[in-house]
């Protein structure tokens, strides 16, 4: 039996139809939801991102503001840029693109942006308070993994989950986010002994790897839901960590990639905007 394709493009247009209408809500306020990003040098994938989060943030309603920066610019500079967007309140959501330019300290960075408005999720602050079960900012991929789980299995309590990957980006919070929902969460890395093996035992199988076709059929339990974070770049095109064609003979469902799980992060990115505007105005987090 072929797997269910997961169509994470149709999901993430319908979550951003949701969020274009909850921005019509906001307005009768007179309220507009603002996302700031910022951009420090010319790095061409970084570049290509920057654009379409700033397209789809003017399609949904809300204001975008990009701050484009050389990729000379000093840390200082960037953190009076930062200060300056978090004491505007027509700015909701700071986000800036990673990776900065080597000269600059990352952590230093991420942890000047006001958490509230931290809608990469990525300031220690919002990693403890996921940690920790508080409200939170949630990185923006995984917060679309879990979406996709959820409208695929409904209830993810007692289901065993395998994250492959432990990066702060993806595979901690990923395996944070499933905890949450009370599934029963193993995170694999590069030193995990016998991977083939743990990966059987998963109904929920998260590769988060960045190897084309790392994840081979037979380390698919049969009926598995299957979600392919990996964006590698190869000479047939874009492909994802498991390798798809044959995966799909076992899985019971699996995103495509493309398709899957992309279009699914510049959605969530407004969604948590939209959050960060519903909470910086005292109204309940949006649906
Ligand atoms: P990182 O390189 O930061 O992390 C990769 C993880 O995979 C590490 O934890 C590493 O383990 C683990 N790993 C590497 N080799 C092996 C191995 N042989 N066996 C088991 N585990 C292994 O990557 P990211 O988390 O940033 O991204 C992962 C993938 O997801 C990439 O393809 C990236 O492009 C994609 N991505 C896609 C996004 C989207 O929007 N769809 C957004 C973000 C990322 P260790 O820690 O031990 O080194």
């Amino acid at each position: 039996m072929t797997a269910t394709p997961i169509d994470g493009k149709a999901f993430a247009a319908d979550l951003r139809a949701r969020i274009a209408r909850e921005v019509v809500a906001l307005a009768a306020r007179g309220i507009t939801p603002g996302l700031a990003v910022v951009l420090v040098g010319e790095d061409p994938a970084s570049q290509v991102y920057v654009r379409s989060k700033g397209k789809q943030t003017r399609e949904v309603g809300m204001n975008s503001y990009e701050h484009r920066l050389p990729a000379e610019t000093g840390e200082a500079e960037l953190l009076d840029l930062i200060a300056r967007l978090n004491a505007d309140p027509a700015v909701n959501g700071i986000l800036v693109q990673l990776p900065l330019p080597a000269h600059m300290d990352e952590a230093a960075v991420i942890g000047a942006i006001d958490p509230d408005k931290d809608v990469d999720g990525f300031h220690v602050l919002n990693v403890g308070r996921l940690a920790t079960g508080q409200k939170a900012m949630v990185p923006c991929t995984p917060l679309g993994c879990l979406m996709l789980l959820r409208d695929r299995l409904g209830d993810l309590s007692g289901r065993r989950a395998v994250v492959i990957g432990r990066s702060n980006i993806v595979g901690k919070p990923m395996a944070q986010l499933l905890l949450r929902d009370s599934a029963t969460v193993t995170i694999a890395h590069s030193r995990t002994r016998d991977l083939p093996q743990l990966c059987r035992e998963a109904e929920i199988l998260i590769a988060a790897v960045g190897r084309a076709h790392f994840v081979k059929a037979d380390w698919i339990r049969p009926g598995a839901t299957v979600i392919d974070v990996g964006i590698n770049r190869t000479e047939a095109g874009l492909v994802g960590d498991v390798d798809h064609a044959a995966a799909r003979e076992v899985a019971g469902a699996i995103t495509p990639v493309p398709g899957g799980v992309g279009p699914m992060t510049i959605a969530c990115l407004l969604a948590n905007t939209l959050t960060a505007t519903a909470r910086a105005n005292g109204l309940p987090d949006p649906e």
